[in-house]
């Protein structure tokens, strides 16, 4: 399957004003449905940490879980998911975040990770980076090790890798 950085950058569509005024979003649809794009994306993510000693992919849903899951398989690892409340029937950890007008809330199964194990998390887009540093707090406080962050996209304008700490980032492409 034949496709650059270039062509699967270009399959990325700005859709004005989504899904609130002043929001360019980027849907990652047509790139999903293309599928060298989306075997070239689920490579970069996982070659990005290969060398990393990674034991468990986490992936927050929605979109995560979609990119998430092929770089477990393509690592030859496990899936974690982070899910939105409500959603995870097992006894949960639980972390509430601050967003632009209100708050959100992610959930993580107290017993998916174990004490001191290397997690790569995996997500379509970092944007304030509110969501993905929520998810690094709940991963610290059930004793996981934060070794990698591997997303799609990252607006790089908003500033969002700030927030991740210390763990190696790692964006398929950026919009400065
Ligand atoms: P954030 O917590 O601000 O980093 O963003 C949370 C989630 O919202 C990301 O994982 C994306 O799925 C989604 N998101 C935020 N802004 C955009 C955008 N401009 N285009 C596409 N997805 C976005």
């Amino acid at each position: 399957m034949d496709i650059d950085l270039a062509g699967v950058e270009a399959l990325i569509r700005d859709i004005p004003d989504f899904p609130a005024p002043g929001v360019l979003f980027k849907d990652i649809t047509p790139v999903l449905a293309n599928p060298a794009a989306l075997d070239f994306v689920v490579r970069d993510l996982a070659m990005a940490f290969s060398d990393d000693e990674i034991e468990v992919v986490v992936g927050i849903e929605a979109r995560g879980f979609i990119l998430a899951t092929p770089v477990a398989i393509e690592m030859g690892i496990g899936f974690v998911p982070i899910r939105k409340p409500g959603k995870l029937p097992h006894a949960v950890e639980t972390e509430t975040y601050d967003l632009e007008y209100g708050t959100d809330t992610l959930e993580v199964h107290t017993d998916a990770i174990e004490p001191g194990q290397r997690v790569l998390i995996v997500d379509d887009v970092i944007a304030t980076g509110g969501t993905a540093a929520a998810a690094i707090r709940l991963i610290e406080r059930l004793g996981g090790q934060v070794a990698g962050i591997a997303v799609f996209i990252d607006l790089a304008f908003l500033g969002g890798k700030a927030k991740l700490g210390e763990a190696p980032f790692h964006a398929s492409v950026r919009y400065d």
